[in-house]
C-alpha cells in the first residue's frame, strides 16, 4: 500500500544545543548511570575540551573512566579494548566526546558490552540489543554521528570498513555546544562540514527521503554553502562555528532517517584502503557522484540552487540544477579538495583496487538509496572518473 504520511523522525531523546550546552546537560549526564567510560582520542584528551566535560562531570560528582585509544578512524580492535576497560572499571554508560571516531566508537562499545560475539559478527546485520545509554559529545562538525543509528568501524583483517546500523546504537543524549569546536584545524573543518553537505544532498535525493528530512536537508545546505568557507578560513568565528554545528545536526538527523547513497557507498573503500579522510573521500567522489544521476535528481539540485539563491525565477529546473552543481564544485574547491590522484595514491594501485572497492561498495546497500540504480560497473566507472 503506498505510505500516504512521512515516518515519524527519530532522533535522541535529549538533544541539548548551543554555547554552555554541555553544562546545561549535566543532570540528564548524571542520570544515565553511575560511572562513565568516557571515550575519545589522544589528542581531545589531553585538549581543554576534556577538562571541560571533567569539570562537568566533577561538579555532578560522578565518577568516570577515560579510554583515548581511539587514534584515528575506529577498527574493531580499538572497540574490544574498550570493552575490556569498560567492564574492568565496573562502567554502565559511555561517554563519546571528540570528532565522529570517538563517537562512533562510544556506541559500537556500548553494543559490545551486551551484544554476543565480535563486532565484525555485526557487519550487514542489525544491532539490536538493550545497551547501556550512550551520550555524544561531538567537538567536529560534520558526522552526525551524535544522532545516527550508524557505527562505522574498520574490519582490520579484512580491510573493510563496516556500516553497522540498529535503533539501539541511536545515543540517548546529544550535546551540541559549538564552542568545543572552535579550535579544529582548518583540515578537520573542511573535511567534516563537506561531510555534513553530503549527508544533507545525499538524504534529499535518497529513494527514503521525506518532506521533513527534506526540509532539515534543505536548512542544512543553506548554513554550509553560507557558513562552510568562514569556518574554514577563520575558525575562530563563532557565527561560522555556530551555524556549521546545527547544519551537521540536521544533516544527521537526515541520514538517520533517510539514508547516505552511492557517495557513501563508494567512499567508505576508500577510506578503508587509502585511510583518505571520511569527509575528505567523500568530497573527492562528490561531483562526480552528483553529475552522475542529474537527470533523476534535477528537481532536487534545482530546489537546493533557489534555495541558496544562486538561481531564480528565471531558471528552468535544468539551468538551477547546474548552478547547484557549480557551487558544490567551487566550494570544494575553496576548501581546497584534492583529486584522488592529487591527494598521492599511486594509480596503479587505484586501479588494482577498484574492483573489490566496487564490490565492497554495493555489497554495503548505500547505493540502492540512489534515485537510479548502480551497479559494480557503474561503480568502477565513477571510481576511474574520480580519479583525476
Ligand atoms: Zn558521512
Amino acid at each position: 500500500m503506498k505510505k500516504t504520511f512521512a515516518a515519524a523522525l527519530r532522533v535522541p531523546s535529549e538533544i541539548f544545543v548551543g554555547a554552555d550546552s554541555l553544562q546545561e546537560a549535566a543532570g540528564v549526564i548524571k542520570s544515565c548511570g553511575t560511572k562513565a567510560l568516557v571515550v575519545t582520542g589522544p589528542h581531545v584528551g589531553k585538549s581543554p575540551i576534556m577538562a571541560r566535560l571533567e569539570a562537568v562531570l566533577e561538579s555532578e560528582r560522578m565518577e568516570y573512566v577515560v579510554f583515548d585509544g581511539i587514534t584515528g578512524e575506529p577498527t574493531d580492535t580499538m572497540i574490544a579494548t574498550g570493552v575490556r576497560i569498560y567492564r574492568d572499571a565496573a562502567c554502565d554508560f559511555c561517554i563519546g566526546v571528540g570528532g565522529g571516531s570517538p563517537l562512533d566508537s562510544a556506541k559500537a562499545i556500548a553494543a559490545m558490552t551486551v551484544c554476543p560475539g565480535e563486532i565484525a559478527d555485526y557487519n550487514g546485520k542489525v544491532i539490536e540489543c538493550d545497551m547501556p545509554k550512550v551520550v555524544a559529545v561531538p567537538t567536529t562538525a560534520g558526522t552526525g554521528s551524535e544522532v545516527t543509528k550508524f557505527t562505522i568501524i574498520t574490519d582490520v583483517k579484512r580491510n573493510i570498513k563496516m556500516l553497522l546500523k540498529g535503533d539501539s546504537l541511536l545515543p540517548d543524549v546529544a550535546v551540541v555546544d559549538y564552542t568545543l569546536g572552535l579550535s579544529a584545524p582548518a583540515s578537520v573543518t573542511a573535511a567534516t562540514g563537506l561531510d555534513a553537505l553530503t549527508h544533507a544532498i545525499e538524504s534529499l535525493v535518497s529513494v527514503k527521503a521525506t518532506p521533513e528530512t527534506d526540509a532539515l536537508a534543505v536548512s542544512a545546505v543553506k548554513r554550509i554553502m553560507r557558513y562552510l568557507p568562514e569556518a574554514y578560513t577563520d575558525g575562530s568565528n563563532a557565527e561560522a562555528r555556530e551555524q556549521m554545528a546545527l547544519a551537521a545536526l540536521e544533516a544527521g538527523v537526515c541520514i538517520n532517517n533517510s539514508s547516505v547513497t552511492v557517495v557513501h557507498g563508494m567512499s567508505r573503500p576508500i577510506g578503508a584502503l587509502f585511510h583518505v579522510p571520511h569527509g575528505i573521500s567523500n568530497a573527492m567522489l562528490l561531483g562526480v557522484c552528483l553529475g552522475d544521476m542529474e537527470a533523476e535528481a534535477r528537481g532536487k539540485y534545482a530546489l537546493l540552487a533557489r534555495a541558496i539563491g544562486v538561481a531564480g525565477s528565471d531558471d528552468d529546473d535544468a539551468s538551477a540544477s547546474a548552478k547547484f552543481l557549480a557551487s558544490e564544485d567551487e566550494l570544494c574547491r575553496v576548501c581546497n579538495i584534492p583529486t584522488l590522484k592529487a591527494y598521492g595514491i599511486d594509480e596503479a594501485a587505484f586501479f588494482a583496487a577498484v574492483p573489490k572497492m566496487a564490490t565492497d561498495a554495493i555489497a554495503s546497500g548505500s547505493p540502492l538509496n540512489a534515485p537510479k540504480r548502480y551497479c559494480e560497473e557503474d561503480c568502477r566507472r565513477l571510481y576511474a572518473a574520480a580519479f583525476a
